[in-house]
């Protein structure tokens, strides 16, 4: 007989992890299968954590060798030990998923090493040994997505998990996408001193966000000294022991330029990760863009499997998956929880950070829905100021007739961390007014968002 489980989440992502922890928590008995040798998935071990390890060391870096004597700090002889951190970045995903396993541990959760594959409703395979379980969750995640013509050796032509463990700084660094991934990485390299140009086929970067926060965004990193190649399309690419040669096409086609780089990142996108799990036997089906389909209880159309994460439809956000896998265990535990998708915030890790959630005014647009704009410049906030961080903006979108908000998108300091209030509002269904009655520290970055809401509503103060 097979050892039964009352779940076997497959995949220890941020999804997968997630509902394996809570399942347990909720009395069940639980086990998840990871292939890779830690936990924590994409996510922890070669995505957010490691990106925003590198972005903050780089981010330092920037500012100390650059910005300091704005400030009247003088610094001298400031260089870089990308060795060492290459390191830390290391150290901080290692702490994060020795975590994951303490916490497997702490909440009894099994976890069965190698690669797991459905081989009947009820039954996973893992290194030819058979378990039961009653529910079983793909929580398998999702890989970059590949572009004819264009080989990855995670040398010379990476993605982002060769570009996070480049040991040297390239010279010359091309990303191939403009979304977020390139652009964050993109900004990691050129703070450490790498020419950085960003081709992308759309005529303009971060597609899908706002329109205004994107123009600004492109502006401020053409600033920083990012270059763009917007309406272009990379047809080939040959790589050898000094570099690679690109080809590059207009997107609406036409005569085609090489483009020489130390480091091709290509960064278009991402893809469900499925293979091996042998849902066509099982009988799970795929959308037309290779997702598990899924209903809105997560449930596919073989009863007892599950799916969620970047598996799925939806952002492909580690939080998304996170919400999804802790809501999946409580419906399995018989409660009923709800995940708001219009609440579901998303985050550039760059400087300035873009953020955003809910609608887009070019979504309300297209929807016909009559709303109200609230904007409001960091350049008069107090401490953005003070902060010497003064480029960006709040926008609150508000429906017209209600005030309920909407969406809100932010560019400018700390725009991650600032979401989160317009978050809640909108998960409460909030009011533009109800944000601006709320009393905010003074002198605070949030003030920004008040102002936006004040705006949205009647009117701004300060401005
Ligand atoms: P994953 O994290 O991809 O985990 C799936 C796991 O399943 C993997 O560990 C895989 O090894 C395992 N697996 C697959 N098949 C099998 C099998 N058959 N048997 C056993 N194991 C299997 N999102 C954010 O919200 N914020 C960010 O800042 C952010 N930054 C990112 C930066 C980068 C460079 C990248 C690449 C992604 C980033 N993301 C970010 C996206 C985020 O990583 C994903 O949305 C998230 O990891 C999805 O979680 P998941 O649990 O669905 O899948």
């Amino acid at each position: 007989m097979p050892e039964t489980f009352d779940v076997i989440v497959i995949g220890a992502g941020p999804g997968g992890y997630v509902c394996a922890i809570r399942a347990a928590q909720l009395g069940m008995k639980v086990a998840c299968v990871e292939k890779r040798e830690t936990l924590g998935g994409t996510c922890l071990n070669v995505g957010c954590i490691p990106s925003k390890a590198l972005l903050h060391s780089s981010e330092v870096f920037d500012e100390t060798a650059h910005h300091l004597a704005e400030q009247g700090i003088n610094v001298t002889g400031v260089s870089l030990d990308l060795a060492k951190m290459q390191a830390r970045k290391a150290d901080v995903v290692k702490a994060n998923v020795n975590g994951v396993e303490f916490l497997f541990k702490k909440n009894k959760v099994t976890w069965l090493k190698g690669e797991g594959r459905i081989t009947a409703p009820g039954t996973v395979q893992v290194n030819g040994t058979d378990y039961a379980a009653k529910h079983i969750v793909i929580a398998t995640g999702s890989e970059s997505t590949p572009l004819r013509g264009v080989e990855v050796d995670e040398k010379r032509i990476v993605t982002s998990t060769g570009a996070l463990e480049l040991d040297a700084v390239p010279k010359h660094l091309v990303v191939i996408g403009g979304g977020v991934i390139g652009l964050e990485l993109g900004s990691v390299w050129r703070r450490l001193g790498a020419e950085v140009t960003v081709i992308e086929f759309l005529d303009g970067i971060l597609p899908g966000m706002d329109g205004e926060v994107r123009k600004q965004f492109e502006r401020i990193l053409t600033k920083q000294g990012m270059k763009f190649r917007l309406k272009s399309k990379v047809t080939g690419a040959a790589a050898n022991a000094t570099g690679v040669t690109l080809k590059v096409e207009p997107a609406e086609g036409g005569a085609a330029e090489e483009i020489r780089a130390d480091v091709v990142l290509l960064a278009i996108g991402r893809r469900p990760y499925v293979a091996g799990l042998g849902l066509d036997a099982v009988g799970v089906a795929l959308d037309e863009r290779g997702r598990v389909k899924t209903d809105a209880h997560f449930a596919t159309g073989v009863p007892g499997i599950y799916a969620i994460g970047d598996a799925i439809a939806g952002a492909m956000l580690a939080h998304k998956a996170e919400d999804e896998g802790y809501a999946l265990a409580e419906m399995l535990a018989g409660q009923k929880p709800h995940i708001n998708y219009d609440a579901i915030p998303g985050v550039v890790y760059t400087w300035p950070e873009v953020a955003a959630v809910g609608a887009t005014e070019e979504a309300l647009k297209a929807a016909g829905t009559a709303y109200k704009v609230g904007k409001f410049p960091f350049m008069a906030n107090g401490r953005a100021r003070a902060m010497g961080a003064t480029d960006g903006f709040v926008k609150v979108l508000s429906d017209k007739a209600t005030d309920k908000v909407l969406g809100a998108h932010i560019i400018g300091p700390d725009a991650g961390t600032l979401i989160a209030e317009i978050a809640i509002a909108i998960e409460f269904g909030a009011s533009a007014e109800d944000i601006a009655r709320v009393s905010h520290a003074h002198p605070s970055l949030n003030e920004a968002v008040k102002e936006a809401a004040m705006a949205a509503w009647q009117k701004p103060l300060h401005i």
